[in-house]
Order: structure tokens, then sequence, then C-alpha cells
């Protein structure tokens, strides 16, 4: 086992290298990941997924697994895995080399899918690299060596504020209108009702939110910085700088000649976070989207947020140019806005989001015999008013059941007494939900189900 000094030593060797540990399928993720823990503790990773990685390898007496957690501040040597949501299902390894609370940099292989292109290696190096938090996120400690002290996450670890600093803007300004349609343009639209709106709501669940000026244009100021190469003192650079946001989210409405519809997320090449996630759902359950969260290369503020490293992402709230579109954010105004609100907050701000309710009934149906004593009720609920006791299901009864709901902490079955004597529906709680993924054939019932 190396000390961790060591660890740090040779993880920041292998920062632009072509890093193949296993000479197959070129430069994968697994590999600094594989290149880094052999050398620093002697033993190797295994299994296929990255995401696996914590369960496919025993690291009883070497290592620690530790998950994510809004708290956890990772240390520089500390291996990362993401789970599925990333590396199209496979997750992603990589080794942490600095942290704070917010974000974590590492270096690690094949982010951009450059590591095996066309059946060969491919151009993508071993890159140094900031990320965001996920859930569930896993950090693998090393148990190093102790000669040496060990080095402190060389930033300071600060409280972590639940609450956020945001910045929102809206799109185009000065002589700019942007694009205009259905009587209207994106500057004087978004002005007038959507980033107040936004704000109201983001304010109402507590985080601070300022208004790019409605008399600017950053874009505009923006690329002033830039061609006088100022990176301190105009549009996007000056929101950094100055106002030190955790998040920017800059307001725009897409133009098209046909009669395209839906909005969506436009950000640069770092990954995709909870607020671009938040805000492409809360479309999706609105207004619609004409398509997922998308890279761009070839916007000035989503370019300079990359470089600068900022929060940041354009959204397309939908097509001007669509009157289905425009008459739907017009006519739902607050849910649209609150939902894009919500969806910046992570999740529902003062109660249940615009959209579609959670699906909590299945018409999954079977025979359910109980082996106790189950109250019956006529709705599904711990509220629902009970039926009289000599109505219950006694032990060794059943009853046929057409669908089953998930509520107050149970699942229900909904059914009719064998007997025909009352042609209604009740409801009967048959086990308590206990399985992490709510899935109702992992519990114990009161009794036994046969599905049909
Ligand atoms: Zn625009």
């Amino acid at each position: 086992m190396k000390t961790q000094a060591q660890a740090i030593k040779y993880l920041n060797s292998l920062e632009g290298k072509f890093v193949d540990f296993d000479n197959a399928f070129g430069f994968q993720c697994y590999d600094v990941a594989n290149a880094y823990w052999y050398h620093t503790t002697g033993h190797k990773l295994y299994g296929l997924y990255a995401k696996n990685i914590p369960t496919d390898n025993n690291f009883t007496g070497y290592a620690t697994v530790y998950n994510n957690t809004p708290s956890f501040l990772p240390l520089p040597g500390d291996l990362v895995v993401w789970n599925g949501n990333w590396g199209e299902g496979c997750g992603h390894v990589a080794v942490v080399t600095q942290a704070n609370l917010s974000q974590f940099q590492v270096i690690e292989n094949n982010w951009l899918g450059g590591g095996w292109v066309n059946g060969k290696p491919g151009w993508e190096r071993a890159t140094r690299r900031w990320h965001t938090y996920d859930f569930p996120m896993w950090f693998i400690r090393p148990h190093y060596a102790k000669s040496k002290p060990v080095i402190e996450s060389i930033v300071k670890p600060k409280p972590k504020p639940t609450k956020k600093k945001f910045v929102l803007v809206a799109g185009h300004g000065y002589n700019d209108p942007g694009a205009t349609g259905n009587g209207t343009n994106e500057r004087d639209f978004i002005r007038k009702n959507i980033i107040d709106n936004v704000a109201k709501y983001l304010r109402s669940a507590g985080h601070t939110v300022t208004l790019y000026s409605k008399k600017q244009d950053m874009y505009q100021d923006t690329a002033y910085g830039y061609n006088r190469g100022d990176t301190k003192n105009y549009g996007l650079y000056w929101v950094k700088n100055k106002l030190k946001p955790d998040a920017v989210i800059e307001f725009h409405l897409d133009w098209s000649g046909s009669n395209a519809s839906g909005g969506h997320v436009i950000k640069s090449a770092y990954a995709a976070d909870g607020i671009d996630k938040g805000i492409q759902k809360a479309l999706q359950d609105t207004v619609g989207t004409i398509r997922g969260i998308t890279t761009r290369n070839d916007l000035l503020n989503v370019n300079v947020s990359y470089n600068q490293n900022i929060n940041y992402r354009l959204v397309e709230l939908g097509f001007i140019t669509s009157k289905k579109d425009m008459d739907y954010i017009k006519k739902n105004l607050q849910s649209f806005t609150k939902a894009i609100a919500s969806g910046i907050n992570g999740k529902p701000i003062g109660g249940t989001p615009a959209g579609k309710s959670k699906k909590i009934t299945w018409a999954w149906k079977g025979r359910f015999t109980a082996n106790t004593l189950i109250r019956v009720r006529t709705t599904p609920s711990t509220k629902g008013k009970a039926v009289p006791k000599s109505d219950w299901i006694k032990k060794g009864q059943w009853v046929d059941f057409v669908s089953i709901t998930k509520a107050n902490g149970y699942w229900w079955i909904k059914f009719k007494y064998p007997n025909g004597a009352n042609n209604k529906y009740f409801y009967c709680a048959v086990c308590r939900i206990t399985d992490k993924n709510e899935r109702i054939k992992k519990e114990k019932y009161w009794g036994k189900i046969k599905w049909k």
C-alpha cells in the first residue's frame, strides 16, 4: 500500500497520457482507475460495468466505500463511481484530485467517449476535469500507508448551503429582439412573463435570485468583454466574478419556419446536472420537448461557461413560432414557470408540480388469501372508511383483486367480495412497503398472493 502522497503523485503523472491498463478497448474509464488503484493498493478492480465497482469488488481490509451525501467531502485519491444514468448505462469511474462540497476534480479516461473509436484505440487522453455531484454516487478510499501525514482536500470544506444563489437571464436585449412570432418577440415576452415568475417561485423556496439587468443583453455584453480580452467585467464573465452564483439560467424561445414545437435545454460539454435534468423534465411535463438535453459548442455564453467553469445552461422554452407552444405558455403561465422553478430547485415548490401526477395504481390481478384478520376499507387509504369488522377478511379467506395501489406506506388491493353479496369494490392493505424500490413482489404479504 502506498501513502496518499505517493498515490496522488502517480495519479497526477497520468494526466495527458494514453492510459490502457488492460490492453483492451483502448482508453476506457476503467483503465485510469485500475492503473491508479493497482499502483496504490496492489489490487485490481474487477467487473464488467464501472457502476458496479462498489459491489463487484471486495474492499474489506484495504479500502472503504462511501455513499455520496450532501455533506460528504471526497479526498484526493478517492475513486469516484457514477451510477447507471451515465456511460450509456455502464456508469463511470475516475479518481479525485481535489474537491469542495459543490464540485470535485478528477483525472479520468473516456468522459467524452474518445477512448475507443471505430474499433480502434481512440484520441482521448487521461484528462483533468471538474464534475458536479450526483446521487447515488460512491467514493472509495484506500487505507493508505501511514508513513506521511495525510493531505487534506486542498479546498477547505464549508457548510453546504441548502439554499442556492441563482442568476436568471432573459435572452437578447438592447436593439436585438431575438426571434419573433405570434405577435411578440423573445426579448419582450421573456422579460415580461417568464423571469420574474421563475424568480418568484425560486425565492419562495428560499433561494437567492438575481436577474441579469433587463435593460441589457448578456450575450452582447459577454461578446464585448470577449472581444477585448476582458474576462472579468462584462456579461457572463461579470456574472461569475461579481455575483458568484451557484447556477446561471438563460431563457429563450426557439424559432422555426415549420410548425416545430417543444422546448429543450442547451449546455456545454460538461455533463448535465440536476438543474439541467430538472428543467428538461419540467418542459417535458408541460409544453413538451423537441429533443433531449443538447450539448452545443457554437454559442458564445455556452462556450464561455465551459472555459470559465460556470454552472450555466440556455433554455429554449418552446417555439415562439408555434401557436400551440405560445398558447400553452400564456394560458398556463403560473404553473409553467412554477414547474421550471421546481426543476431548478430539484423538487416541487409549494406542493404538487404542474404536469402528470405520479402513478400509484396498476391493473395487476390476482387472488389474495389472508393468513390473519385483514381490515377492509372503502378507499385505498389508511384514512378510508372501514367496513364493519364482521366483513373483514378472515384468516384463510380469499378475494380476487383487479388492481394494486401504493398509498400511506402500504400496498392495497381492490376487490369485490367473492360471494357477490355486495357488488361494490372494496380495498385492503396486503403488506407494508419495505422494499427500497417499492416492488410489491419483493414484499412479505399478510397471506398469499397468486398473480393472474
Ligand atoms: Zn433566442
